[in-house]
């Protein structure tokens, strides 16, 4: 049997940036990818903050960038905002975006296997046996950054199952239709449509989209196939459509993402924005965390659960601590009556109107938030996050930076 300092189980960003970073800092990497090519099938609607891509990659290559937007448009019912973020972020081709990283990772020494499922695990000897169809190989760390239908962490234990209410149902059609303007990104929060969820218009370039929408089973009455239908029909009638996906959005973060041995990370670990529906940030963060935690464990010769656990203390030291935040609120609007949200958004929608946001301000007004937050804990008021609704709306409004 082969032997390497880690194991990686799924080639996503996840899974491919943990490789990257483990690689780098000269550890033993092999990567094992259930489908036959990497990027390929992508359930992406592949929208990025320009952030994101300074803070993972130097020099960022521009083919692999389908399009920039520089104005978002928030819908809610009749209301409507725009707003001016001529430097926030762009679409990305997704399928290129993970060969890219792929191709970094095996320039730095990793070995990737693609048509390799991983189908089981054991714990011998603090060593990780992982079996895939094919071989069975020997790493002092797994990392399970096997997607949305994880199963990887439970051949060692971990109970991975999403309950009804984390998981976002997303269907999305790529279309052409005349009136799609390639600057303009939109998010509408409709209930109509999405009560329980969110619309996207991401522009791919000249006048094709990626329009999709994400609701929560267990609470929408209606498939969201069957929504987005209505949504095209009425926004976007005889459109051409091109390409229809469906698939799915986990969205609260496992308590505990490591054991002995092992560490979970993106969507494995549930580290998906629940009011954005963004998880390529979260994904390259944690696999970076876990890599980081990786390095840091091999070099004491300590692979413990204790060891894993840096993972946790290094997440809650990085910007992921929004998503908590994020996941309080994706709560509290669920409870909130159709009238708190009219009157929420339409403040909401008046503030962003007519504003130029740029992406620098925004994220120094983002981190300056962590600050109000844990004031906000301290004082009890997100308390098994009941709050007011005034308190929640203020900070609703402080989370979109106005
Ligand atoms: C409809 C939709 C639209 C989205 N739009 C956006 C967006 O615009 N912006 C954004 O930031 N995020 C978006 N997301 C979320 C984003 O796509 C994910 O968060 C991101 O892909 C997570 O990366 P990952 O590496 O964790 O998982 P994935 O990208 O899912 O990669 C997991 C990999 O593991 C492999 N695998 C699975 N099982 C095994 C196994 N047993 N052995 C080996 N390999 C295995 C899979 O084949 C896959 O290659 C969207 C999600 C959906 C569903």
């Amino acid at each position: 049997m082969k032997e390497f300092d880690i194991i990686v189980a799924g080639a996503g960003p996840a899974g491919l940036y943990a490789a990257y970073t483990a690689s780098l800092n000269d550890l033993s990497v092999l990567v094992l990818e259930k489908d036959e090519e990497i990027g390929k099938p992508i359930l992406c609607a592949e929208g990025v903050s320009n952030r994101t891509l300074e803070l993972f990659f130097d020099k960022f290559p521009q083919e692999i960038i389908r399009n920039s937007f520089s104005k978002l448009i928030v819908k809610y019912n009749d209301s409507i905002s725009y707003t001016d973020i001529p430097d926030m972020g762009v679409i990305l081709n997704r399928e290129l975006f993970d060969k890219y990283i792929a191709l970094l990772a095996v320039n730095s020494g990793v070995i990737i296997k693609t048509n390799e499922p991983v189908i089981n695990g054991n714990r011998e000897n603090n060593k990780m046996i992982i079996e895939t169809n094919a071989n069975k190989y020997i790493a002092s760390i797994f990392i399970a950054a096997d997607g949305v239908e994880s199963k990887c962490a439970r051949y060692f234990g971990i109970n991975t199952t999403t309950e009804l209410n984390d998981i976002y149902s997303c269907c999305e059609y790529i279309l052409t239709h005349d009136s799609i303007s390639e600057k303009e990104i939109i998010f509408d929060y409709s209930p109509k449509f999405a009560r329980y969820g969110y619309t996207w218009v991401f522009p791919r370039g000249g006048n094709e989209a990626n329009i999709g929408l994400g609701v929560i089973p267990s609470k929408s009455k209606k498939k969201a196939k069957d929504i987005l239908n209505e949504y095209i029909e009425l926004n976007y009638k005889n459109a051409n459509i091109l390409e229809k996906k469906a698939g799915a959005v986990p969205v609260n973060p496992l308590r505990k993402p490591y054991s002995d041995n092992l560490l979970i990370v993106g969507d494995a670990g549930k580290y998906v924005d629940p009011i954005t529906g963004g998880g390529i940030d979260n994904a390259l963060r944690t696999g970076r965390l876990a890599a980081l935690t990786a390095i840091r464990a091999i070099r004491m010769n300590d692979l413990s659960e204790k060891a894993m656990k840096y993972y946790t203390d290094l997440i809650k030291r990085d910007n992921l601590f929004s998503l908590k935040m994020q996941l309080k609120l994706k709560i509290i609007m669920e409870n909130m009556k159709e009238r708190e949200l009219d009157e929420m958004f339409k403040s909401i929608l008046s503030m962003l109107n007519n504003k130029e946001i740029l992406s620098n301000e925004f994220y120094e007004s983002i981190n300056g938030l962590q600050g109000l937050f844990e004031r906000i804990k301290q004082f009890g008021l997100l308390m098994k996050g009941i709050a007011s609704k005034r308190t929640m709306i203020r900070i609703l409004l402080k989370l979109l930076w106005v």
